[in-house]
């Protein structure tokens, strides 16, 4: 079973991604847990290549390329062998992000980015949680773990209003795929809900 977790920068989406999986371990499950950008050691060094440095150091379409790149590698070296061998997998990111991120700031390449992902990837989640927040709440604690080494993270408030109706307009497109969980509420009650929300799914 393939899980994806989403959310804008600071919705509590590792977290929820960490907490899930220890339930499920505690349950005697094999669940591997993965994040995105990343997820297996070339898409993470591609993953450096993306956050580090120069916001200008990639043109949009490179930019695309190497998010298609280390997803590509991911599914290669991580999602597919543990699904082959009858894993969960959970990861925190995966394509939606680079449909929303790079759909808010390269609307005009939302094609490529499709194009791009039936080509090379051409997989989805079993199911998608949206962690829905309002973005003033969600800035303040991605500010608050922020290292100053994340070139995407100084992209503003309405940067993330932006974010947060992408995912909200892609959940509503995708209604069967695509659940939205409410993150405005303390950890636990996040995690019993996700965990409520994914049982049926493991049956
Ligand atoms: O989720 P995480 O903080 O690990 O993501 C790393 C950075 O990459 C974040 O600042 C996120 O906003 C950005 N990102 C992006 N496009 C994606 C995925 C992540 O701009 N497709």
């Amino acid at each position: 079973v393939f899980i994806s977790l989403e959310g804008i920068d600071g919705s509590g989406k590792s977290t929820q991604a960490r907490l899930l999986a220890d339930a499920l371990r505690a349950q005697g499950r094999d669940v591997v847990l993965t994040r995105e950008p990343g997820g297996a050691p070339g898409a993470e060094a591609i993953r450096r290549l993306l956050v580090e440095g120069d916001p200008d150091r990639w043109s949009p379409q490179t930019e695309i390329l190497l998010f298609t790149a280390a997803r590509r590698d991911h599914l290669e070296r991580t999602i597919a062998p543990a699904l082959a061998r009858g894993a969960v997998v959970i990861t925190d990111r995966f394509a939606d992000s680079t449909r929303v991120y790079q759909g808010a700031t390269r609307g005009d390449l939302r094609a490529t980015v499709d194009a791009l992902h039936d080509l090379m990837i051409g997989q989805e989640p079993d199911a998608t949680f949206i962690i829905d927040m309002d973005p003033a709440a969600a800035l303040s604690r991605g500010l608050a773990r922020q290292s100053g080494e994340d070139r995407f993270e100084e992209l503003g408030l309405a940067f993330q209003h932006t974010l947060r109706d992408g995912f909200l307009r892609l959940a509503a497109a995708n209604p069967t795929r695509c659940h939205v969980i409410n993150g405005a509420r303390n950890l636990e009650a996040i995690a019993a809900d996700l965990a409520a929300r994914v049982a049926p799914l493991l049956q």
